[in-house]
């Protein structure tokens, strides 16, 4: 499980362009909704071999000259709920300005790790400038150029030092082999997502157990329905939904990218009478960006007009929208008439088994490289590549790697046919798989 970092500050104080430092473009979400003054919130990174999320809720900003005080607020209070680490960016430029005091007041009582970045520090002479960033009262802070790149890595060098070895989490996860299904129920404001839960596990919500979550307050909420046992992710976020209201948009994306680190597979719950939109391919982006499996659950299905071909054309429409990774179970449902839940939770309990599985290495040999000798990639200058030997990594998600002599040669469009037979003769239905080439 990734840690999230959550970068706040006023408008125009360079948090985008931190942000963007930090993750390559196309590494970054983009929101088609809310995305008035910007378009990228969340990405992932590594530095010294962590992992974690990033969202700046700059974004959620509208407008950055009529600067709406409340707006803000509200997000860092959102980012405090959700992040387990806060990054406060500050203008050496133009100093402490009431705004900045604002923020540092409320951050002043939260106990998560927080650190300031006094940015557009691009020379040692404005470096002098940055200490009266003390009167802040969040003690120390690091002074950094997002556009030149200066102090970056030293941040980042503190801020990875509070995030938990990745190694330590993946073994661990490991070892839970045995463990439930966890599913996270996402999707955006009104889709039905409370609505599908209610009419899945009724009102009497029989309740096995209660698990807190280990390091952060996720909880997970054991069920049986339909003689399937699985477990419901339920973030904090969720259960303080209410104090929210106005904030939907922005909050929605929060609160999946919380319960996404915490699940195994993402239902995906999709508005019909809406169709599939920007924010719902956002959520579908994190849950391959993630590597958690996906179930899409078109719901309202009781209110669409159906003729011959209305759930294929839907599909298709779906399908195009999710591409490359199409291979993903489209379920038609309706919370409302309880139509197709079982079908909802079967899929799911698939798709969970399916990121499961391993193929033995020398069942996966004898078929793939059948395959790719009848089809090798096309040569390059007169080269030409050869595959010798493949595997399934032993990863804790499906992973793969075909070893040849040159590895370089190996196009984007071959690798896409390697996955699509893979595709075609194992079953990874609903789950992102990863395949390298890689020198022997
Ligand atoms: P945000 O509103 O906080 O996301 O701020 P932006 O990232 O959009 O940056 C606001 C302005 O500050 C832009 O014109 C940036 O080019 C500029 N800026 C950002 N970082 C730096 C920096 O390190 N040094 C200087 N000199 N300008 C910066
Ligand atoms: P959430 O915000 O995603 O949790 O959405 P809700 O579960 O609160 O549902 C939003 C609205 O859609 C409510 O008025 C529900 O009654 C309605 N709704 C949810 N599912 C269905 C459905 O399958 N069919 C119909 N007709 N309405 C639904």
């Amino acid at each position: 499980m990734n840690s999230i970092i959550a970068i706040v500050g006023r408008p125009n104080v360079g948090k985008s362009t931190f942000f963007n430092r930090l993750v390559q473009k196309r590494e970054a979400i983009v929101d088609a909704v809310s995305g008035v003054t910007r378009d990228r919130h969340y990405g992932k990174s590594d530095w010294n071999g962590k992992e974690f999320s990033i969202i700046d809720t700059g974004g959620y900003t509208i407008g950055s000259d009529d600067i709406f005080e409340e707006e803000i607020r509200k997000q860092v209070a959102l980012a405090i709920d959700e992040a387990d680490i806060i990054v406060f960016v500050v203008d050496v430029e133009d100093g402490i300005t009431p705004m900045d005091a604002e923020v540092a007041k409320i951050l002043r009582k939260v106990k998560k790790p927080i650190f300031i970045a006094v940015n557009k520090v691009d020379n040692a002479m404005r470096a002098a400038n940055a200490v009266e960033f003390y009167n802040l009262g969040l003690g120390d802070y690091h002074t950094i150029s997002s556009i030149n790149g200066s102090g970056t890595g030293d941040l980042l060098d503190a801020i990875t030092k509070k995030i938990p070895d990745i190694e330590i989490e993946e073994s661990s996860e490991e070892s839970k082999e045995e463990q439930l299904p966890r599913f996270a129920v996402v999707g955006r404001p009104n889709a039905g997502k409370s609505s599908f839960i209610n009419a899945l596990i009724g009102e009497d919500r029989n309740i096995v157990t209660n698990i807190a979550g280990t390091t952060r307050d996720a909880i997970d909420t054991k069920y049986n329905r339909f003689g399937f046992d699985f477990n419901l992710v339920d973030t904090a976020g969720i259960r303080k939904k209410s104090k929210v209201k106005e904030d939907l948009e922005f909050y929605s994306v929060m609160r999946a990218v919380r319960s996404i680190e915490y699940s195994d597979v993402i239902i995906l719950v999709v508005d019909a009478t809406r169709g599939f939109e920007g924010q719902d391919q956002n959520i579908f982006w994190l849950a391959e960006k993630n590597r958690k499996g996906v179930v899409i659950l078109v719901n309202k299905w009781d209110l669409i007009e159906k003729e011959t071909n209305t759930m294929r054309d839907f599909k298709a429409r779906v399908t195009k929208e999710i591409e490359p990774f199409t291979d993903v179970p489209i379920v038609f449902i309706s919370a409302l008439t309880k139509q197709r839940l079982f079908k909802a939770i079967e899929t799911a309990v698939d798709v969970f088994k399916n990121r499961k599985n391993r193929i033995s290495t020398s069942k996966f040999n004898d078929t793939m490289l059948e395959i790719v000798k009848h089809n090798p990639p096309p040569a390059i200058k007169g080269k030409f590549v050869k595959i010798k030997y493949c595997m399934q990594l032993p990863t804790p998600t499906p992973q793969f790697v075909f070893f040849c002599n040159l590895p370089q040669y190996v196009k984007d469009p071959y690798k896409r046919f390697v996955e699509n037979k893979l595709r075609e003769i194992y079953n990874f239905s609903g789950v992102p798989i990863t395949i390298y080439f890689r020198q022997k």
